[in-house]
C-alpha cells in the first residue's frame, strides 16, 4: 500500500527521495534505501519512494512524498513524479492563499507603525475581556498611556524622530506586559494596555514599572521622554465603554497634576471634575 511518509527527520545527506528534492529542488524517485540512512530504523528494505518539491512564493517550502513498502512493491517512475507534482502544485496554491489570508488579517488588525494591535482590535478585546471577567469573577484593568508634550518632540526633532520614539515606547510597554495582556495603539500617541486578571494593586504596580521603563532610558537624539497614565479597574455596573471613559478621565488627572505620573480612577475626582 502507498503511505505518505513524514517529511520531518530526513537528513540532508540521505539518499531518500525527499533528501534529493531538498538538495536539488527537483522531483526524485528512490529505491531500496539501506536501513538507517534517512529512514527510521526497523523499516523493511523493500522500499520505494517518490518525492516532489512544494513551492511557496517561488521558493522551495517542503516536499511531498509517497512510499511503497513490501515484497511486491513496484518502483516509482517519471509518470508518478508527474502525478504527484500536480498535487504538489495544488498544495502550493493552498499554502499561498493561506499565507495571503494571514497577511491580510495581520494588516487589518495591526498598527503599521508600532506593530501593536490597532484601535478596532482594542475595542473588540475590551468587550471580550469585560464579559470574560464578569463570567469568571476575575479582575481586569485598563491603563491608558499618553506621551507628555509629544507635540514638542515633533516640533523640535521632526515627525520621523517622533515616530521612532512612539515605536520604542510601544516596545517598552510590550516588554512590561504579560503574555495575555493586550497592548494596542488607541490612536495618535496614546497607547492602551489591558491587563486581564489584574487587581487594582497589580495594575498600579505594572503602570509604575512602565513609567520607570519610559523615564529611565533616553530616546536617542530626542533624549528623555515621559508619559502619563490613567488606570481604571472593572467594578460592578461598569461596561467596556465606561471602563475606557474612566481610564481616560484618570489620564486627564495625571496630566493635570503635572504629567510623568500614574493616576487611578476615583469616583470622587470624577464628581469634582469640570
Ligand atoms: P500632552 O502632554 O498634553 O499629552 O501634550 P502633547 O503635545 O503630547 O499632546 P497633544 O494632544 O497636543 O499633541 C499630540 C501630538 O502627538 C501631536 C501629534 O502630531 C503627535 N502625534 C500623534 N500621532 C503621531 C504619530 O503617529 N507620529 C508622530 N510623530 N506624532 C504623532
Ligand atoms: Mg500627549
Ligand atoms: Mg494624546
Amino acid at each position: 500500500a502507498d503511505a505518505v511518509a513524514p517529511v520531518l527527520g530526513v537528513e540532508r545527506g540521505a539518499s531518500s527521495a525527499v533528501a534529493q528534492v531538498w538538495r536539488e529542488g527537483r522531483p526524485a524517485c528512490c529505491t531500496d534505501l539501506p536501513p538507517g540512512r534517512g529512514i527510521a530504523a526497523g523499516m523493511p528494505p523493500d522500499r520505494h519512494s517518490v518525492a516532489v518539491p512544494v513551492h511557496l512564493h517561488g521558493a522551495l517550502w517542503g516536499a511531498l512524498t509517497v512510499v511503497r513498502i513490501g515484497d511486491a512493491a513496484r518502483p516509482f517512475a517519471g509518470q508518478d513524479e508527474e502525478q504527484l507534482g500536480h498535487f504538489a502544485d495544488l498544495v502550493g496554491l493552498a499554502l499561498e492563499s493561506a499565507a495571503v489570508q494571514r497577511e491580510l488579517i495581520a494588516q487589518a488588525t495591526t498598527d503599521p507603525l508600532t506593530r501593536l494591535a490597532n484601535h478596532r482590535v482594542l475595542h473588540e478585546r475590551l468587550r471580550e475581556e469585560v464579559s470574560r471577567s464578569r463570567r469568571h469573577g476575575t479582575g481586569l484593568a485598563l491603563v491608558l498611556v499618553d506621551l507628555d508634550h509629544f507635540k514638542l518632540v515633533n516640533d523640535r526633532y521632526g515627525h520621523q524622530a517622533g515616530d521612532l520614539v512612539l515605536r520604542e515606547v510601544a516596545a517598552r510597554v510590550r516588554a512590561c506586559a504579560r503574555e495575555h495582556d493586550v497592548v494596542a495603539r488607541a490612536g495618535g500617541e496614546e497607547l492602551a494596555w489591558l491587563l486581564p486578571g489584574a487587581s487594582p494593586g497589580d495594575a498600579r504596580a505594572a503602570a509604575e514599572r512602565l513609567l520607570v521603563a519610559i523615564r529611565s532610558r533616553g530616546f536617542g537624539e530626542v533624549g528623555p521622554v515621559t508619559a502619563s497614565m490613567g488606570i481604571a479597574t472593572l467594578e460592578d455596573g461598569v461596561d467596556a465603554v465606561e471602563l475606557y471613559r474612566r481610564a481616560a478621565a484618570a489620564l486627564y488627572w495625571a496630566k493635570a497634576r503635572g504629567r510623568d505620573r500614574v493616576a487611578d480612577y476615583r469616583a470622587a475626582d470624577d464628581r469634582a471634575a469640570p
